[in-house]
């Protein structure tokens, strides 16, 4: 009797150890590979608060008061306020894509940067169209654990511009070599604050070599310059 206990005593002492090195393996294996940081925006999470939903609609009045023609886009994930624009255009700018056919989902944040300030940054410098590989992209940064801007539906890559002559400017062949429309681009959106980034060969020739990554503030990261705050963002737009 005895021994048949102990032998009882012995298996459950071995299956409990079993059960616990499987438990370390999981904890191993969780530890060496970091889930994605979202990097969202100061206050926003997935999915959506009421706040940020509340704060989308309003985002779609002042679009509309600024005249951009929009719609309402498809549910595509991580886009809290999902819009298309079937006119590809925003305060008197195309936007072409070079590649892929539409639609190009966007947050509607990233078209009110445009059509507050962007638009208006891109015609001083003498830009008529945007010609674009992509907007909303579900991946990470670039070699890193961060989910990208692309997967909100804030940033756009441009790899060539072209101007009201019709001249085309290329990002990888023409930056370099001083681009004065290009340059003058950087300067002008950089001014405008309404982009938390603008990534360009200057200053990201590693993984920007060849084109512009334009990143829009939202309404929680939004920065206004005195200067344009006295001007009014009205009536800067209506200056498109
Ligand atoms: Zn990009």
């Amino acid at each position: 009797m005895r021994s048949i206990a102990l032998t009882v005593m012995r298996w459950i002492a071995a299956i409990v150890a079993v059960a616990v090195g499987c438990a370390a393996a999981h904890a191993g294996r969780k530890t060496k590979s970091p889930k994605t940081r979202l990097n969202m925006p100061p206050g926003w999470t997935w999915p959506p608060s009421a706040k940020m939903k509340s704060d989308g609609q309003q985002c779609l009045a002042r679009l509309t008061e600024l005249g951009v023609t929009w719609e309402k886009g498809p549910a595509t994930p991580k886009i809290v306020t999902p819009i298309l624009l079937p006119k590809m255009a925003i305060g008197g700018v195309k936007l072409t894509s070079m590649w892929k056919k539409g639609p190009f989902p966007m947050d509607c944040y990233f078209a009110l940067a445009f059509a507050e300030r962007g638009a208006a940054a891109m015609r001083a410098a003498g830009v008529a169209e945007i010609r674009f590989a992509g907007i909303h992209d579900y991946r990470n940064v670039a070699g890193k654990n961060i989910l990208s801007r692309h997967a909100l539906g804030l940033a756009m890559d441009a790899f060539e511009f072209v101007d009201d002559n019709g001249d085309k400017h290329v990002v990888k062949t023409d930056y370099r070599d001083g681009d004065e429309t290009l340059w003058t681009i950087e300067d002008n959106i950089n001014d405008t604050g309404a982009f938390r980034l603008l990534l360009t060969p200057g200053n990201d020739p590693k993984h920007h070599y060849d084109h512009f990554h334009f990143e829009a503030r939202t309404n929680t990261e939004a920065v206004v310059r005195r200067s344009a705050r006295a001007a009014g963002p009205r009536d800067q737009a209506s200056s498109n």
